[in-house]
């Protein structure tokens, strides 16, 4: 795939200091675009100046969601190189999600080669703050305009980054979140597993609701019985029962993340006993009254791990643990952000050199 490139001006974006860019706050100063359509297949793939895209407003994403999205990260290498972490497992899961949305897949070498120009024209663009990292958003939209209830003929492909500053300053903060026993983010049959943003806009006012009661997340619970946990925010959800490390199993209403799939291939290897079943919250809630839980934490490419404290449930605060963040939590985050940054050896080959 020939990549056709027009630079534009360099620092015309804003961008603030490294500590207080946030998460998905600014932008560098191109992007990667290219079209498809049933004629011609993908084409003209090209960097070109971030700036707005030109849509009609019968574009069918604006109307039904047909759209497909993925995230993951590049990081700055103690060399002065850059890396991917595990980028073949996002283009295998966003050409998952296209087939599920009926968009066009697209080529893996092709997607990670639009992957690496990209980061390669916009180096310029790294925070160099530990913790920090250009997080790449790679999204497809239905571009045909078109109010009738069906799949677009025509699509747009495009890569964004956002330079992302350190998700904890001071270190793992456990937090408290609110497992929501009212509302739900999938069920069987819809598209939990499928990254598309049909799938988030319903969840702002449940997690407004949460912080609004002092909560940083939402805990969901599967749809049919309000009793088993899936996940929590945009993250995957880990137990430390005993000894025991437990995750709700895949199927179908989680989504599918590189960062769980990550904890549990490290837990293996380090020889910790690891079950992927079904975990009520009954269990969880009984697990911090009588101790068996020592801890829980999500898991997802933003934060990487995110210890919880407590969780609140049916007017209820439990405390996991000693409410703050335990030494399993804090091993993963250190091996997996140091694989990731070129601090430790990486055994599963997660690391893909782009620079
Ligand atoms: C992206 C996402 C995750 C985490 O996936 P990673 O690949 O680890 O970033 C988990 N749950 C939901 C709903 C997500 O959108």
């Amino acid at each position: 795939m020939e990549i056709s490139v027009t630079l534009g001006p360099r620092g015309r974006q804003p961008r603030p200091a490294d500590s207080e860019l946030g998460f998905g706050n600014y932008f560098t100063d191109h992007m990667f675009l290219m079209d498809y359509t049933p004629e011609r297949t993908w084409h003209d793939a090209r960097i070109v100046p971030y700036g707005p895209l030109a849509l009609d407003p019968a574009a069918l994403v604006l109307h039904y969601n047909q759209e497909v999205f993925e995230g993951t990260k590049a990081y700055l290498q103690p060399d002065g190189g850059i890396a991917l972490f595990r980028p073949y497992s996002n283009i295998e899961r966003m050409n998952r999600s296209l087939a599920r949305m009926v968009m066009p897949q697209l080529n893996a070498e092709d997607f990670l080669h639009a992957m690496k120009e990209l980061v390669r024209t916009d180096r310029s663009c790294f925070p160099t703050s530990p913790g920090t990292a250009l997080y790449l958003r790679p999204t497809t939209i239905a571009t045909e305009a078109s109010i009738m209830v069906r799949a677009s003929k025509n699509y747009l492909f495009f890569i964004i980054i956002s330079p992302v500053g350190a998700y904890f300053k001071e270190g793992l903060r456990a937090t408290r979140i609110y497992v929501s026993d009212e509302y739900v983010r999938s069920a069987k049959g819809v598209a939990g597993s499928t990254k598309t943003s049909g799938n988030y806009g319903p969840t702002l006012m449940v997690a407004q609701d949460a912080m609004a009661k002092g909560y940083a997340q939402v805990l969901w619970l599967d749809a049919m019985e309000h009793r088993y946990v899936e996940e929590v925010g945009q993250s995957n959800i880990f137990f430390l029962f005993d000894d025991e490390l437990v995750t709700p199993p895949l199927t179908g209403t989680i989504l599918p993340g590189v960062t769980r799939d990550s904890v549990i291939q490290l837990a293996r290897h380090w020889g910790i006993k690891v079950a992927e079943r079904p975990v009520a919250i009954d269990e969880v809630v009984e697990g911090c009254a009588s101790g068996r839980l020592k801890e829980a934490f999500a898991a997802g490419t933003a934060a990487v791990i995110s210890p919880i404290g407590g969780l609140g449930y049916k007017g209820h605060d439990n405390t996991v643990g000693n409410g703050a963040t335990g030494p399993l939590a804090s091993r993963f985050y250190e091996e997996i952000t140091g694989i990731q940054t070129g601090r430790r050896e990486d055994p599963f080959g997660w690391r893909i050199k782009i620079a």
